[in-house]
């Protein structure tokens, strides 16, 4: 990327482009390869130093989408992955060495949590949660083996904020590496990496790709942590194709003008629910009454289109009813398309440093790019069908 003070929508648009290498195309055009030929023995020799070896080290393709995240995260370098889990995986998996601890928040993403339990206790890694809420207060939990400090704001189903600077800040004294799950900002209205983490992944799955059609993993990091990440990427074959990277570099194109209307349609639908007699609660930390708002205005632009609420209790023919009447709302897994889910969700099972007793039933909703208005009648027909 030319020009690093360019602003966040004119980098979006123009990084991980050449077209003057790419026959005056405007897109880095989709390379498929394995074997890449080298010109003579000379060259084939010094293919250490190259910068294109061998398909599954990168294309052209995939090394556009990597400058691309780098001007999105403002991050030095970028690794990118299959999926989001591979992209968490190669993360946790870099700082794992026999006897290291780790310290993850409650409020993680769920495969994030079972690669601790089940992968890496395995090897002798032990993990504590902690309270997402926790902020400076993490230094109390630091052991001497504390390798990495894992954090997730929002959480992804539940919504706290986290306070990054002051965890970020903390590690840094103690020598320990920081890393995020920026997946609900998209990169877009959060880059954690100058708010002191180390590493900020996303399941670019989600807001990047935006067209529910693509899965894909992004680890942005600094220069710092690089070659650390790189080393786990490598030995596990980890890669990325082309026609799946230039999909996320075409879905990034349009990123900035998504997500402001995500932002905008998320906060009307969210206003709405909070006047519904069914719902106990709202967890939208764009909304001023969300106890995570103080800290999501300290560290986001904006709010993406996913958040939850509680219900009162329900009973399941009744959710059922309400449920299977949608019609706008899909139900299934992810998010970050263009077009709007709802899925009922159980936190509670999960949680061990802190307790998810909401009251009633949670629910979490993405609010696509439909107009809000017909996604808001929707939600009252919903709400119609529970009390029949
Ligand atoms: C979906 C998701 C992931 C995993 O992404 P996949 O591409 O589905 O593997 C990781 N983190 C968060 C917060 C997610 O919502």
């Amino acid at each position: 990327m030319k020009d690093k003070n360019l602003r966040l929508d004119t980098r979006v648009t123009h990084s991980g482009r050449a077209p003057a290498e790419h026959f005056g195309m405007v897109n880095t055009p989709v390379y498929r390869a394995s074997t890449i030929l080298f010109p003579n023995l000379a060259a084939l020799e010094a293919k250490e130093g190259a910068k294109l070896r061998y398909g599954r080290r990168g294309t052209p393709t995939t090394h556009a989408l990597e400058d691309a995240i780098c001007a999105l995260e403002g991050s030095e370098r970028t690794l990118v992955a299959p999926s989001g889990v591979s992209a968490i995986s190669v993360v946790l998996m870099s700082y794992a060495e026999p006897g290291a601890h780790f310290l993850v928040t409650d409020s993680s993403y769920g495969p994030t949590r079972k690669f601790c339990e089940f992968t890496l206790r395995k090897f002798g890694i032990e993990t504590t949660y902690y309270d997402p809420a926790i902020g400076a207060g993490i230094e109390s939990l630091i052991r001497p083996e504390t390798k990495l400090i894992w954090m997730e704001s929002p959480g992804s189903q539940t919504f706290e904020v986290q306070d990054v600077a002051a965890i970020t800040e903390t590690a840094r004294r103690h020598g320990i590496a920081t890393a995020i799950d920026n997946t609900w900002s998209g990169g877009y209205f959060c880059q954690p990496i100058a708010q002191g983490a180390d590493i900020s992944l996303q399941a670019g799955t989600k807001y990047i790709s935006g067209h529910s059609d693509v899965m894909l993993g992004t680890i942005a990091c600094s220069a710092a942590v690089y070659d650390r990440l790189r080393e786990t990427y490598l030995r596990f074959g980890i890669c990325v194709s082309s026609d799946d990277a230039y999909l996320a570099l075409r879905g990034l194109r349009t990123l900035g003008v998504r997500m402001n209307h995500h932002h905008a349609s998320g906060i009307e639908v969210a206003n709405w629910l909070l006047e519904q007699p069914e719902v106990l609660r709202v967890m939208h930390p764009a909304l001023p009454q969300d106890p995570g708002h103080r800290m999501w205005k300290k560290y986001f632009t904006g709010a993406s289109g996913l958040f939850g609420f509680v219900m009162k209790p329900v009973d399941h023919d009744a959710l059922a009813r309400m449920f299977d009447g949608f019609s706008l709302f899909g139900m299934g897994s992810s998010w970050g398309g263009f077009e709007s889910l709802i899925v009922p969700s159980n936190p509670s099972v999960y949680r061990t440093a802190t307790e998810w007793n909401p009251g009633g039933q949670t629910v979490r909703l993405h609010v696509g790019l439909e107009d809000p208005a017909d996604l808001i009648s929707e939600l009252r027909m919903g709400f119609d069908r529970l009390r029949a």
